[in-house]
């Protein structure tokens, strides 16, 4: 294993400094075939330090000038359609979550190279204008707080800024809730959260209004698919308030965008096949994940993969693993 692990540095060092000098063409041509890739947030510098879900504005508008030079981008609906090219890499380019920083730094770099995208975006406005992972971010990462109560339980922070219970930080308790169970959360982290507002670091956490969304909608290079009403872990809630959370989603979005929505996203990629069903019975016809959870359920044409966009790797790194369409 740890030969395996030395020796496959070692490519990837040769690898990069092959990709430096310019052979990157020749090295990779027989890595090509199709991905699905996801983005989440954009900023102005790649701030790593609340989330590891952001790429910088120079990074993005380099990897988009890279794979259209390069690569075939083709809209969500022509990837599943399957309008590739031979030889070369087919890409289809999505965001997840909805922030207001696709709308602020990721459009106008794809108007400018008009490259497709599709954005899968958590409807939650009318309950927060948040996502509560992301609060959870911050208010972890701003609190003088080391211990708080929730669920009766004492969660205890630790070095890595998570609050901590019996072994489970608090996040992934809350990816168990539903959105009413876990939002107070919102109260416990009131006072931090007043904070945070007042700082520069809408980026991390403010979403997109309804006329921005619409604004996207009606963009001929741009299609808007739903990720759920609240961003609830939908596996790990009843199956009837995961239902909601789907149906509800495509509505509010279909009303702020006249027009029907057929894509879907599931938060966290985390799905079943129940889930899958519910999902192309109320109208999604592309519905995706990130990992799939076996290898037969690649053989439904409308669940897909994506590959998700690491912010700690570097330039060259992510084009090699993008190619490799994995990260091991
Ligand atoms: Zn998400």
């Amino acid at each position: 294993m740890i030969w395996i692990k030395i020796k496959y540095r070692f490519y990837l060092y040769v690898h990069t400094f092959l990709f430096q000098l310019g052979f990157a063409n020749r090295l990779l041509k027989n890595r090509f075939g199709e991905r699905i890739i996801v983005f989440h947030g954009i900023d102005e510098t790649g701030e790593t330090k609340y989330n590891s879900r952001f790429h910088s504005v120079q990074f993005f508008e380099k990897f988009i000038q890279y794979v259209v030079a390069n690569y075939n981008v083709i809209s969500l609906e022509d990837f599943y359609a399957k309008k590739f090219k031979p030889n070369t890499l087919n890409i289809a380019i999505t965001f997840d979550d909805g922030y207001l920083n696709n709308y602020k730094y990721a459009v106008p770099i794809l108007e400018k190279y008009e490259v497709p995208a599709t954005f899968f975006i958590t409807t939650i406005q009318n309950k927060a204008n948040y996502l509560w992972p992301d609060f959870l971010d911050l208010v972890s990462f701003y609190t003088s707080k080391n211990e708080i109560i929730f669920e009766n339980n004492l969660y205890v922070k630790n070095k890595k800024k998570e609050f901590v219970f019996n072994g489970v930080s608090l996040k992934n308790r809350c990816k168990k809730l539903t959105f009413d169970e876990l939002k107070s959360i919102f109260t416990i982290f009131e006072e931090e959260w007043e904070k945070i507002q007042k700082k520069p670091l809408e980026d991390y956490w403010q979403l997109m209004n309804d006329t921005q969304i619409n604004l996207i909608a009606k963009n001929k290079l741009f299609t808007i698919g739903s990720h759920s009403y609240t961003h609830a872990n939908l596996t790990m809630i009843p199956f009837e308030e995961a239902k909601f959370e789907i149906l509800k989603g495509k509505e509010i979005l279909e009303t702020i965008g006249s027009k029907s929505i057929v894509e879907f996203a599931f938060p966290f990629g985390s799905y079943n096949l129940e889930l899958v069903n519910y999902c192309r019975n109320i109208g999604f016809k592309r519905v995706l994940l990130v990992d799939y959870n076996s290898e037969k359920d690649q053989r439904i044409a409308a669940l897909k993969s994506r590959f998700v966009m690491n912010p700690y790797v570097g330039f060259e790194m992510q084009i090699l693993y993008l190619l490799k369409g994995k990260y091991v």
